[in-house]
């Protein structure tokens, strides 16, 4: 195990903000892990970067960064019906979706292209198109160290919800997440009801669905929609999509007839946060050396790659003042703030 100082974290945060970590230890396996365990000295806190793709650094980072790259699959059950994997969370989340429908594992086909490692993924619950990967999880293994053993939480131990589990809630901050069990099917059902996906399988002219098809309609109505972080820093969606109460929801669609709205159930709206962001006049402003997204006005940027995490803070807080007054609805932060 070698422990780094001062190290830059520009390269591992999809922002690309350059600030530096006090202490900076990469994991390549699970014995350098169990190393860094058994040493009671490691600086505190203890922080865990995957792909960086969900955090916003505001400021330098004390304590100890755990650099996850912990990688390997094992096939621990298979039937003629589904196939029961452990992943090691420091594999990437891509490269693993395009190993199961190679395989011709379905259940995780509408994730496709999700930047990030396996081990984030149940920390928000990651979803998009429709399906979210606690429909996929059997078990999620972490070591705690505070209570310095490791912990298996089943699928309802992990308190999965929108974008939210126990992980970025009461365990936040005390786990790392060292591996995850995925239930995928041979048997494939297909959701393809949900954003442009049918649109984009007509257009590619797909007349028979498959676990493939279905991602690469995927791949190619995200590639289209979304800056790439390689080439413009940013962390998808700043914020939630937030859920609103029947009450505020009448009275907004009497004024804004054209707002966009989905049932959550009998009382509740979920409102795409994109659009009161458009509406607020924030979609594709340029602000400093921040900005939010010309074409998705949920995604802030780092628009010349010079931006502090306190620019990009100050342009949130802005947005949601902003979206507030207006609709009085409060935005949440999706993005982890350090
Ligand atoms: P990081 O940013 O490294 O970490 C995020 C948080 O999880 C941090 O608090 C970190 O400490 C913690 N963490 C990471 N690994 C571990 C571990 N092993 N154990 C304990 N804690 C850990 N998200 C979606 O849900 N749906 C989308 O469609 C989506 N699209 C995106 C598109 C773009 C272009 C970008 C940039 C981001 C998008 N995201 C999306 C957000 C992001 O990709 C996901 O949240 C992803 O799961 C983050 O993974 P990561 O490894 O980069 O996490
Ligand atoms: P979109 O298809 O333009 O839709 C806009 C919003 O409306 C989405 O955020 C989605 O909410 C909601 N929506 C659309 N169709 C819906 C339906 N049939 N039922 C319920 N809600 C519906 O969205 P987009 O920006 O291109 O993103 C596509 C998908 O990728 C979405 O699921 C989105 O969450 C996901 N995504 C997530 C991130 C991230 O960083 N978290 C970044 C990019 C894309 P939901 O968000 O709840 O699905």
């Amino acid at each position: 195990m070698q422990v780094q100082t001062n190290v830059s974290l520009k390269a591992y945060n999809s922002f690309g903000i350059d600030v530096n970590a006090t202490n900076f230890i990469e994991l390549e396996n699970a014995q350098q892990l169990e190393e860094v365990f058994a040493n009671s000295y490691l600086p505190q806190p203890i922080r865990v970067i995957g792909g960086g793709s969900n955090i916003l650094l505001t400021e330098p980072v004390k304590g100890t960064v755990l650099l996850n790259r912990i990688k390997g699959i094992t096939l621990l059950e298979e039937n003629e019906e589904h196939v029961l994997l452990e992943v090691l969370s420091g594999e990437v989340w891509h490269d693993f979706v395009l190993y199961a429908i190679n395989k011709g594992w379905g259940g995780i086909e509408n994730l496709a292209l999700i930047p990030g490692t396996v081990g984030a993924a149940p920390m928000q619950n990651i979803g998009a198109y429709g399906v979210e990967v606690k429909d996929v999880i059997a078990n999620v293994r972490a070591w705690h160290w505070i209570k310095g053993k490791y912990i298996d939480y089943d699928n309802e131990a992990c308190k999965f919800g929108y974008r939210d589990s126990i992980f970025k809630q009461k365990e936040k901050g005390k786990v790392f997440i060292t591996s995850v069990t995925f239930k995928l099917q041979k048997k494939h059902t297909f959701n393809t009801n949900y954003g442009a996906i049918q649109e984009e399988l007509d257009k590619q002219g797909i007349k028979e669905l498959s676990i493939k098809a279905v991602a690469d309609a995927v791949i190619a109505i995200r590639s289209s929609k979304l800056p790439d972080p390689k080439l413009i820093g940013n962390a998808g969606s700043f914020f939630k999509n937030p859920t609103i109460g029947s009450e505020l929801f009448n009275k907004l669609i009497d004024k804004y007839p054209k707002m966009p709205s989905y049932p959550v159930d009998k009382h509740r709206f979920k409102i795409p946060a994109g659009w009161l962001i458009e509406k607020c006049g924030f979609k594709g402003v340029k602000q400093g050396n921040t900005g939010v997204h010309e074409k998705q006005a949920l995604v802030l940027i780092n628009s010349n790659g010079n931006a502090t995490g306190l620019e990009i803070w100050r342009l949130s807080e802005e947005i949601l003042q902003s979206v507030l007054s207006r609709f009085n609805i409060l935005l949440e932060r999706e993005v982890q703030i350090w």
